[in-house]
């Protein structure tokens, strides 16, 4: 996998607060992501979702 990781989005609201720039969020672990794990999302400098991240999930794993 090289692309972004299927479970990261952005969000400009959540915590209770409002950003003026949407933030990464990851949808397995329901929090904001860290920026550096956020290079890991997005597949940055090499790094892959699926093998170096321990929070990742096969998508279709629960259909
Ligand atoms: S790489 Fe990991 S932390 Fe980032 S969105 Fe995917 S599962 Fe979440």
């Amino acid at each position: 996998m090289t692309d972004q990781c299927p479970h990261l989005e952005y969000r400009e609201t959540g915590d209770g607060h409002t950003f003026d720039v949407a933030r990464a969020f990851c949808t397995v672990t329901g929090s904001f992501v860290q920026p550096m794990r956020a290079d890991v999302c997005n597949a940055r400098y090499d790094l892959d979702p699926e093998t170096d991240c321990e929070f990742y999930v096969d998508p279709g794993a629960n259909e």
